[in-house]
């Protein structure tokens, strides 16, 4: 695995439009610094600990994103840093999230953690529990909702993971027309990606088909 031409590979193929998160997840120091070498700057983790530590040690040009399912006792931790959380799902996190932005002076953007996926035990909400949940975040001045999120299920049913995508990118123009920070739909793995752009994905999240297989 070349991680420099998997990185060429992936933005010769995407729109300059859509956001590459390269997600280094169980993945090395020196691998991530090869591809922050070769001008990758936004960087995905899904464990608050392993997050936590590789922001010390690493760049502070790095921007960190959260993508894992975020407990509320975990959130200290990763506020003073963090540049976007993506799985919002529940006004606990929410309030917790504003509160913690708020002792470190800063403003955290979020996404709204959408369950499309048809596989039961995926964490995320349906429509009604984000509507509400963007009503309520304007309550809170250190928390601002800018997007929404979503996991396809793990087939290899195409047509099942666009009709996925196709919901989600249904719920973000919803969302949109309601709020106008509401910019970011966060969709597409490294199985699933090019799919999820055409349904029109601007933020792919992408793991071993940049660095290999975990
Ligand atoms: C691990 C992970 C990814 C990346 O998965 P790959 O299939 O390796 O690209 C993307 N999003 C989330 C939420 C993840 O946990």
């Amino acid at each position: 695995m070349n991680i420099i031409e998997n990185l060429n590979f992936i933005k010769k193929t995407i729109n300059k439009k859509v956001n590459l998160i390269a997600v280094s997840k169980t993945k090395s120091k020196e691998k991530i610094l090869e591809a922050f070498n070769a001008g990758q700057r936004i960087f995905g983790e899904n464990k608050v600990q392993e997050l936590k530590e590789k922001s010390k040690i690493l760049p502070k040009e790095i921007e960190w994103h959260m993508i894992g399912h975020l407990q509320t006792n975990k959130v200290k931790y990763i506020a003073p840093f963090i540049s976007l959380i993506h799985t919002v799902d529940s006004e606990k996190i929410l309030i917790e999230i504003d509160k913690r932005a708020k002792q470190n002076n800063r403003v955290i953007n979020c996404l709204l953690q959408f369950n499309i996926s048809n596989e039961e035990n995926k964490y995320g909400i349906d429509l009604k529990e984000g509507e509400k949940l963007l009503e309520k975040s304007l309550n809170y001045k250190n928390i601002q909702i800018v997007g929404v999120m979503g996991m396809a299920s793990l087939t290899q049913n195409k047509k099942q993971i666009r009709k996925e995508f196709k919901n989600l990118k249904y719920l973000f123009d919803n969302f949109q027309n309601k709020n106008s920070n509401i910019k970011i739909l966060s969709m597409g793995m490294s199985g699933d990606y090019k799919i999820a752009i055409e349904e029109g994905s601007n933020m792919i999240r992408i793991g071993s088909a940049i660095f290999g297989n975990r």
